[in-house]
């Protein structure tokens, strides 16, 4: 059958979002950016966004407090019965446990960890381009930096967590996009 509740780790510029495109494409389940839900709260200058945009631009973690309070509005959303794909959430491992406290609540726990493994230099080439097409305030080379050094200290030891409940899946992100999604939807069905 294959699992349909699934965390994506990756470092930043990894290809998260671009691989959770296809994978909610090919299972039909909703994509869950706390990246994205936190840029339209931004956009839209709420209370929210404007804590957060400095934040943010800094290259660091928003509280777990507010993300966390984000996810849950958005898991407990009915599309997410069906699974999702998890993309930039959790990223601490507070954040972790309030997941799995969420997902208990609906008898509906985490069935995958997927994790894009790339090379710091490439990652930072390939955000460098991002930043020139999408002007995205946080991809300069210094907060780029900034989020690469986050994610080891902060994000890196989930591996550990789901690794303990056997659940990690680690895919290497280097090669064409195409072939990327083939691993990721073959570690998928495996799962
Ligand atoms: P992303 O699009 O996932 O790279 O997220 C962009 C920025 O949003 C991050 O660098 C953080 O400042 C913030 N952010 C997104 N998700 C989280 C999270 N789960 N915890 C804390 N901050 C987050």
């Amino acid at each position: 059958m294959g699992a349909t509740r699934i965390v994506l780790l990756g470092a930043p510029g990894a290809g998260k979002g671009t691989q959770a495109a296809r994978i909610i494409e090919a299972l039909d389940i909703p994509h869950i950016s706390t990246g994205d839900m936190l840029r339209a709260a931004v956009a839209a200058g709420t209370e929210i966004g404007l804590k957060a945009k400095a934040v943010m631009d800094a290259g660091q973690l928003v509280s777990d407090e507010i993300v966390i309070g984000i996810a849950r509005e958005r898991l407990s959303e009915p599309d997410a019965s069906k699974g999702f794909v998890l993309d930039g959430f959790p990223r601490t491992l507070d954040q972790a446990a309030a997941l799995d406290g969420i997902l208990e609540e609906i008898g509906s726990p985490v069935e995958c960890c997927l994790a894009i493994t790339v090379e710091t230099e490439e990652v930072v080439q390939r955000l460098l381009k991002r930043a020139e097409l999408e002007g995205r305030a946080d991809d300069n080379e210094e907060t780029i930096r900034e989020r690469m050094r986050v994610y080891d200290a902060q994000t890196a030891p989930l591996l550990e967590y789901y690794g303990e409940k056997g659940m990690v899946k680690e895919v290497l992100g280097m090669g064409s996009i195409d072939s990327v999604s083939v691993s990721l939807m073959s570690a998928l069905e495996a799962a």
